[in-house]
């Protein structure tokens, strides 16, 4: 397992003289900063690391093979939008904002915190867990099998590659005719872990899929999580152990502070945090979600990546959907996260997106530059007024998180 040095430099104005550097070489008339770069050079490609899709289509029978919009028509007045919002996803949205990727989740809660009376993805013990999991499970399956060219499961780094010819192609073939729609590669993630009854399991979660694993949502018997603090058990010690041999990705997201950085010195194999924002930034937030320096630093040396999450009670400590307006917290309260993470590790290589967006929360929860998912691109132009180049744009719109599955999914 090697670990980082930190080189101490000055991350913005490294970042000024790439961002000249880039723009330079890939706007075509080469005249700098003439136009926004979106008139000038392709959208970058967009990484999705958390959504909870397969919940929302078993609470909620949402279809994501719709626009956004075609569903809030649909669910306009329902019981579905007072609970969770309104949809910020569908597959066309995926096409508008180019989002290529989306770490999807099998998410059920203990019923300790089941929030609504209609929730059914809850278990009350491990057994009723593992078949909410795999339930979820075949609900990608037979997405991904029914319509194969909208979505399909990404398993493998031969996988990813075929993906991103998809929708790369017309750099690899100039001569051929772009594809204007594209499959959205799908990455399977294990939030909270109770499905995993015994650790012979794994074996099977692997083959069928699952790439990730979050040890906690609450706290498990593997260790602390939100709102139920502690360090890892035994129970989770082992489960890391057993983690190693497959390679899976630990996702320290919703893991307490202190199971968090014990994982991050004893597990071997690859370590991001899907989705969680800067405590610092947050520093009367009410539970143990969001990140301290210290973990997202241990993150770094690492080499993972964390997904930020763009919702507004994880921007605004105390903001509520009840309590507060959508324009109360603008999109450049998010970017002001992206930038903390980027100036701690001196470089744009550890900051990515986790959305969660329809996990608990909608439209009405978001920043009001964000409509849907495809808003996302308005990062660009954000983060290239704080000195950002396009390169740096790229990595943390996408690219972070592409290097690291290329890195870390099996070849094949
Ligand atoms: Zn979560």
């Amino acid at each position: 397992m090697s670990r980082k040095k930190r080189k101490k430099r000055s991350p913005r104005r490294r970042k000024k003289r790439r961002a000249n550097r880039s723009y330079q070489e890939r706007t075509r008339n080469g005249a700098l900063f003439a136009e926004p770069y979106f008139a000038e050079v392709p959208m970058p490609l967009i990484v999705d690391a958390h959504a909870d899709l397969a919940w929302n289509m078993l609470t909620y029978r949402r279809d994501y093979t719709r626009a956004a919009a075609e569903t809030r028509q649909i669910e306009a007045g329902s019981k579905t939008v007072e609970e969770n919002g309104d949809t910020l996803l569908g597959w066309p949205d995926y096409q508008r904002g180019q989002v290529c990727v989306v770490f999807s989740t099998l998410y059920v809660a203990p019923e300790r915190w089941k929030l609504h009376e209609t929730e059914t993805q809850v278990y009350k013990d491990f057994q009723e867990a593992n078949r909410l999991y795999r339930s979820q499970l075949d609900v990608y399956h037979r997405l991904t099998d029914d319509h194969p060219d909208k979505f399909r499961l990404i398993r493998s780094s031969s996988d990813l590659d075929l993906l991103l010819d998809h929708w790369q192609g017309e750099h690899l073939h100039p001569h051929s005719p772009a594809e204007k729609e594209h499959p959205v590669g799908l990455v399977i993630l294990m939030e909270g872990g109770e499905g995993i009854r015994d650790l012979s399991e794994l074996e099977e979660w692997h083959e069928l899929g699952v790439r990730l694993i979050g040890p906690a949502w609450a706290g498990t018997r593997f260790c602390g999580g939100t709102k139920e603090p502690g360090p890892l058990t035994s129970d989770g010690k082992k489960l890391l152990g057993a983690m190693t041999d497959y390679n899976f990705i630990l996702d320290l997201s919703h893991m307490d502070e202190a199971s968090a950085v014990e994982a991050l010195d004893t597990y071997e194999g690859p370590i991001v945090a899907t989705h969680a924002n800067c405590l610092a930034l947050l520093p009367d937030y009410p539970t143990n979600r969001q990140l301290s320096d210290r973990v997202i630093r241990g993150l770094i040396e690492r080499d993972g990546v964390l997904g930020l999450v763009p919702y507004s009670n994880f921007l605004k400590s105390g903001w509520t959907r009840k309590s507060g307006g959508r324009n109360e917290v603008p999109l450049e309260q998010f970017i002001a996260h992206i930038d903390h993470v980027c100036q701690m590790a001196g470089d744009s290589l550890h900051a990515g997106i986790g959305t969660d967006f329809d996990g608990g929360f909608g439209m009405q929860s978001v920043p009001p530059e964000i409509d849907t998912i495809a808003d996302l691109q308005k990062l660009g132009p954000l983060l290239e007024a704080r000195g950002y180049s396009l390169t740096d744009v790229e990595n943390i719109l996408g690219r972070n998180w592409l290097r690291h599955l290329k890195r870390e999914l099996p070849d094949s």
